[in-house]
């Protein structure tokens, strides 16, 4: 999925630009011209978390990085230069933000460019494209979305909603668990399987006096089953890893 349709390429990927070769693609609206396009709303390109965000009046302007997991392995998408942007988890075609012309930019458009190794700064460059980028299209082009994936994150973005309904302590082992779904070398078996030994082991001893205290669940009202299947099996993960 492109970010905004229709779209025209000003500036391809690896190809020369002021400052060395270009890491990304630049992207404005067609038909438009300067600031014309500015406050597009720009659409996720790929299913991934919001990582960082920063604003800047340099280089990059305002900047959001959304991490995902690919069957090649890690991507970063950097979007940037925007005018303003979200956070959470993002389904591809989500709003992430929208144009600006912040930070190194003449007139409003969006650069994305998408690395395949993390950077030690979210505001890095290399001129060594090939090694650290990749052709935004493998994102763009790819077919992701099965079922269970779209699930996975619908759960997962309803997780995150209910975060401030949680205690201070629980936060940690929370992140875990949703990281845990989130990786890339955790299938859902094997979470699944996870947290089957872990409800068989929290039977067994329960079945015994209990040696801490129990937690507490925290009412919370769901109307999407998957997200409240996922958010009960958070709470067991939980019990299990203080255990
Ligand atoms: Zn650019």
């Amino acid at each position: 999925m492109w970010p905004f349709e229709p779209y025209k390429i000003d500036t391809e990927f690896n190809k020369p630009a002021s400052y060395g070769p270009h890491e990304g693609l630049d992207l404005n609206v067609a038909g438009t011209w300067g600031n014309q396009d500015l406050g597009t709303p720009i659409k996720c390109i790929y299913p991934g978390r919001v990582i960082h965000s920063s604003a800047s009046e340099l280089n990059y302007g305002n900047l959001l990085v959304i991490e995902s997991n690919t069957p090649q392995g890690k991507r970063w998408a950097r979007y940037c230069h925007l005018q303003s942007h979200s956070d959470g988890f993002m389904m591809r075609g989500d709003i992430i933000g929208t144009m600006g012309s912040t930070g190194n930019s003449t007139a409003s458009h969006l650069h994305l460019d998408v690395l395949k190794k993390k950077p030690s700064h979210w505001r890095f460059y290399s001129k060594n494209i090939l090694e650290w980028y990749v052709d935004p299209r493998e994102l763009i082009n790819a077919i992701i979305e099965t079922p269970m994936e779209q699930d996975k994150l619908n759960a997962l973005k309803n997780l995150e909603a209910y975060r401030p309904n949680r205690t201070q302590g629980q936060e940690g082992s929370f992140e875990g668990f949703v990281n845990a779904i989130i990786g890339s070398d955790r299938s859902i078996t094997s979470i699944e399987n996870e947290l089957t030994q872990a409800k068989e082991r929290i039977k067994t001893l329960e079945a015994t006096p209990p040696a801490t205290s129990p937690v507490t669940p925290i009412p919370v009202e769901f109307t999407d089953p998957v997200a409240k299947n996922y958010y009960h099996q958070a709470l067991q993960a939980e019990a299990w890893s203080k255990l």
